[in-house]
Formats: structure tokens, sequence, C-alpha cells
């Protein structure tokens, strides 16, 4: 049985599945990770070819969730999130299609659920498997987060109308696309609360971490990537495009991700960690490069986020990078609390000091770059005029850091990720390629069904959010 522990308790106390479902950080402030990995053989994989992903998501769930939920609710929940009703689906069971850019050059879209971005892969199995965990403990819960855009949406859209949660997100008043800001503001009501913070993302997150140290909201749960279950539904999709780009089990390729919390290039480590043949990771940022700086030189230092066009990515720090840096630091609780604490204090902490060699991530497969605005909209056209597809701006920094990584005589896939559609972000669409990109029929005119009403806006100070929650009776 796979069990969790905290990055920094240093006594290592054990946790399964689903005692770490229904909380954010643990306790310490730590992030869970698990003891040590499950691994899936080249046999079981070339099992799953042809699988649908229903069944390939709750394979590896199950090897995560065995001896905490029963294998047969986590079949039955998977079966039902990942349904057409949920995912459009253009081949039945595909649910995360690739298609081939370059010779070996893919894109894997995980974009085609309800809100048209990757956070609807795990948010509608982790909203599931909350529902049946809360009801089995007879609980209810309140969750408070923070969203750049596309968590909100995705969390509020799988987690609507289910009684054993109230959830409120808090996303910043600049910076959003209209698309973004619509579709949270068609959710608001019921047991769905939205507020505008006037300021930045990085001051809603900040918000939610200081109120979760209040007594009354202490136990509120996450739905950020912070929970392990949004974590570990997202190594899933890794085995479904592996599956689809290689030609025999067994042979490796490159995954090139757009990052910003660093949680979906992690669950990539983590399918690495269990055995999938993935050699390199890109790890893919926009100008606000906390990330690839890290990665390049060990240093990771905080810098203010800017606003840029692919929004989803601006933050200025990456809060699963905890997760890999006990990995690095060879699961030390006590080291990467020091490490952590020293980047709280000094706002910059160097591997070296830590005793690591800055090499190490290359080692473990990292690799990475960043892309500018300008770099952004060539992208989307050169994807554009070679195949006719268009990408959104979050993708289009995987894709063009990924070119230049891709050697195409190595004979090696490159699994580049779609996070978003493209009619999310269509002014920059329209930017790069002079018209707006396709607009799917189940968002035409979504802008107009929003109510005046359906956001609080709040300036960002924890007295007025406090006040703000007492009014709703938002707490558990
Ligand atoms: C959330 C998001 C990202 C960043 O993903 P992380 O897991 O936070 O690194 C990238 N692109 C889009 C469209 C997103 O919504």
């Amino acid at each position: 049985m796979t069990k969790l522990i905290s990055t920094r308790d240093a006594s290592a106390v054990r946790q399964t599945y689903s005692d770490v479902l229904l909380q954010g950080l643990a306790p310490d402030g730590g992030l869970y990770v698990p003891q040590s990995f499950p691994q899936m053989t080249l046999a079981a994989l070339e099992g799953l070819r042809g699988a649908s992903y229903a069944v390939i998501a709750a394979t590896v769930k199950k090897m995560f969730t065995e001896g905490s939920i029963p294998d047969a609710v986590i079949d039955a929940l998977s079966i039902d999130a990942y349904s057409e009703k949920n995912f459009t689906q253009e081949r039945a069971g595909v649910v995360t299609p690739v298609r081939e850019v370059h010779k070996n050059f893919f894109i894997q879209n995980l974009s085609l659920g309800p809100t048209a971005s990757f956070k609807d892969m795990a948010m509608q199995m982790l909203s599931r498997e909350m529902h049946y965990q809360l009801t089995q403990e007879k609980k209810h819960l309140a969750i408070l987060g923070a969203t750049s855009g596309d968590t909100g949406s995705a969390a509020e859209a799988a987690l609507k109308g289910f009684d054993t949660v109230s959830i409120c997100m808090l996303s910043p008043k600049e910076g959003m696309s209209d698309f973004q800001y619509a579709q949270m503001g068609m959710l608001s009501g019921g047991n769905v609360h939205n507020v505008s913070i006037q300021g930045r993302f990085d001051d809603c997150q900040d918000l939610v971490k200081r109120i979760k140290q209040l007594p009354d909201f202490a136990h509120m749960g996450a739905v950020n990537s912070i929970n392990f279950g949004r974590i570990c539904s997202q190594i899933a999709y890794y085995v479904a495009g592996y599956l689809q780009v290689v030609q025999t089990i067994g042979d490796s390729i490159d995954v090139s991700v757009p990052s910003g919390n660093f949680g979906n290039v992690l669950s990539a480590y983590y399918a690495k960690q269990m055995g999938l043949p993935i050699r390199n990771l890109i790890v893919a940022t926009n100008e606000n490069a906390v990330l690839h700086r890290l990665f390049s030189s060990g240093v990771y230092a905080l810098t203010p986020a800017q606003v840029t066009s692919s929004p989803s990515m601006d933050i200025s720090k990456a809060s699963n990078y905890e997760r890999l840096v006990f990995d690095i630091l060879g699961y030390d609780a006590v080291k990467t609390a020091r490490y952590m604490q020293t980047f709280e204090k000094d706002k910059t902490v160097a591997l070296a000091d830590f005793g690591m060699q800055p090499n190490i991530f290359a080692e473990k497969g990292f690799r990475s770059g960043s892309s500018s605005h300008a770099q952004r909209l060539e992208t989307i056209r050169h994807v554009h005029e070679r195949s006719g597809n268009v990408i959104d701006p979050h993708t289009a920094d995987g894709v063009g850091v990924a070119l230049t990584y891709f050697d195409a005589t190595a004979n090696i896939p490159m699994l580049c990720m779609e996070t978003a559609l493209p009619v999310k972000f269509e002014h920059t669409i329209r930017q790069a390629l002079g018209h707006l990109p396709e607009r799917p029929e189940r968002f035409a005119d979504l802008e107009s069904h929003v109510a005046s009403d359906a956001f609080t806006t709040l300036p960002p100070s924890q007295d007025a959010l406090v006040a703000y929650l007492r009014s709703i009776a938002f707490t558990q």
C-alpha cells in the first residue's frame, strides 16, 4: 500500500490517500508525497495499449488508493469522470488525443473537458473522490482557494452541486481573460462563491495561506495542486500520451510542459519515477521565468510576477517545487524544511548551500526554457502554418521551448502538453493570426450569461476576507 508523508515531517508519519485527500498543506506546512513509488512494468504498460482513458486513469490511481478507497469505487468514479458528458471525444475512450505537428513532434490535448484547460483532467476525478470520502465520513468540507483563472472554473465546475462541499475561489481582478472571468462568474451561486481580489494572483494565494492559519479556518480543503490528489490524477495522461506516440513499449520519450506552480510537470516526473520511459522533462515558462532560472542555475529566487499573455503561468513561486526539493535532498525532511524556510526568509536559496550540485536537475532529466510574448505569437503562427492547428498561448510556451530541444534525427518522440484551448485566450490568438479561434458550440455567448453580482470584489485584506467568509457562513 502506498503511504504518504509530509516533506517537512522528520518522523515521517504515514498517511493514506484518503487521509490527505481532504487536507491542504500538512499541519507542519509541508506537502504530502509518496514515501515510495509503485512501479509500472513494461508488461503492465503493454496491457494498457488500446485501453480507454478511464481504465488507464483508474489503473494508475489504484496503485495509490489501494487499501484506502475500494478499487471498485475508483473504477466507477473514473468511468463517470472521464465520460463523454464531461470530455469531448472524437474517438470513444480517447480523452487526451495527440496530433503530430512535425515528424515525431506531438501535441497532446488535455483541454477537452468542461472548462477547456488541463485542470479539468484532475478536478473531475478529485471532486468525485472528495464527495465519496465526505459521504463516507458524513462530513462537509469548505474549500478556499486562489486561482489565476483556470483552477477556479475547473474546480467550481467539478464541485458545483455536491452537497458535501462549498467552495470559495479568490481570483485577481487583473490578468484573467474575459472568457476565464465569464466561466467562473457563470458558476456563482449555490455552493460556489467567487471573490475578485483587487490585486494579483500572488495576493490571492497569500490571503488563502494566511486565512488557513486562523483557528476558525484551519481545516479547510484545497483544490490547487498542493492537493496530492491532483498531482496523482495527472500521472495518467502521461501514460495515455506515451502509449499513443511510441512504436515499441520501452522506447523513451521527452515531454514538454508549460509550467507555473510546477504541478503538471511534477506529475510527469512522478510518472518517470513509476517506470514510464520518459527521458527529458522540459519545464517551459513565460516571462515569469523563476523555474527556468532555477533549473539553469540551481538558484531559486523570488521575483515579483508580471502579467503576461499566458496568464495561468504568471507566478513568482512554484508551490510544488518543494516536492522535488524533498526528492533531491534524499527525502530529508529537516533539510527540506530548512531549504524552504531559507527561501521564505531570504527570498532566494541556492542548492549549492545544501551540498548539491546544480546539475542534479539535469541528471534527473529536467531541462528548461522561457518564452516571451513575441516568441509565443511566433510559435502560434508556426504551428498554424505547419499543421493548421491553433494552439493557445500557454501551449505555445511549451511548444516553443520544446522546439529548441527537439532533435529530429534522434528518433525520440517529443510530447508537448496542450494545457488550454485557444478560445480561452482569443485576443492573443487574434494578435498572432489575425483572426479569432473557433469557438466550440458549448461556449457560444458565454460572456453574456454572467450576472452582474457574480463576483464579490474585495481589497487584498485579511480582515475584509474574514468578514466576507463569516457573512456567508463559510466555515467547516
Ligand atoms: C495551470 C496552468 C498552467 C500551469 O500548470 P502548473 O501545474 O501550475 O505548472 C499552464 N497552462 C495553463 C493553461 C494552466 O491553466
